[in-house]
């Protein structure tokens, strides 16, 4: 997904065509690889990743419902989910991209996503359960393509998030941008979207869409009050718009000079 990644994440394969994303099919040298093989080895791996999901969840579950108490409107309530690396679990792809020595490709992740195995992140099905006994209504905002819906669809639901095609809004490659505004316009044009949760910021407002050198660090400062209120934040470091950024939104280039990049960056 990179698509996702490339503009972001898995915004995935959306990126692909979008606008953001023009991932090469090229082989890969391993060397050049191991930054991704540590972050999915961690994601998909690691007892920290499940106990951030967990804590991130359970800090959902706190906000929605606060939010919920405070919420005096009429249109009914909302919460607003993305779906790669927020509720579904795709690094076995990003493993198998590895183990074949290929960089991201828009026919891999269809390939992938099409065996409707990716298997749900810890605690999503769990609070999407408490959401709907709260009588919050769920809304899936993901770009994942037009294309993918009823695989889509069918993966939610074996992982334990059922959800009808009508609360599952996909990227319309048509529209050429995998910004998500309208999507959430459309949203909030008959509810009250009183929570986010996704693993880009993208997934929160387009403020972070297309992120200038400076990475959209200030922007995250500045909107810190809404983090763990309006928000969730979840954590994906195999991909991102954040990577896409530090490559200068020319994710195409070898991985070698795009490593360099990464290095020349880091504060020594
Ligand atoms: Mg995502």
């Amino acid at each position: 997904m990179k698509t996702l990644r490339s503009v972001i994440g898995i915004i995935a394969l959306s990126a692909a065509a979008s606008s953001c994303c023009n991932a090469p099919s090229s082989q890969a040298d391993a060397n050049d690889m191991k930054h991704l093989l540590l972050a999915t080895a961690w994601f998909q791996q690691s007892a920290e990743m499940r106990a951030c999901y967990y804590q991130s969840y359970m800090l959902a579950k706190m906000a929605l419902k606060e939010n919920l108490q405070n919420y005096k409107g009429t249109k009914p309530a909302a919460v607003v989910l993305d779906i790669d690396e927020t509720v579904l679990d795709n690094s076995p792809f990003e493993a198998k991209l590895m183990g074949d020595r290929s960089n991201y490709s828009d026919s891999a992740w269809m390939a992938w996503s099409a065996r409707e195995e990716a298997l749900a992140l810890p605690g999503a099905a769990d609070f999407i359960a408490y959401a709907r006994e709260l009588g919050v209504e769920v809304f899936f905002i993901s770009n994942r393509i037009l294309e993918e819906r009823d695989r889509t669809l069918r993966n939610l639901a074996a992982a334990g998030m059922a959800v009808d095609s009508a609360h599952l809004l996909l990227y319309d490659l048509s529209k050429k941008t995998s910004c998500k505004d309208e999507r959430r316009n459309a949203v909030s044009a008959t509810h009250e979207i009183i929570l986010f949760i996704g693993d880009n910021l993208g997934d929160y407002t387009s403020l972070f869409d297309r992120r200038d050198s400076r990475l959209a660090l200030h922007l995250a400062d500045s909107l810190q009050g809404d983090f763990g209120r309006k928000f969730i934040i979840l954590p994906n470091p195999m991909y991102g718009e954040w990577e896409n950024a530090i490559y200068g939104h020319n994710y195409s280039l070898p991985m070698a000079e795009k490593n360099q990049m990464m290095l020349d960056l880091l504060r020594k």
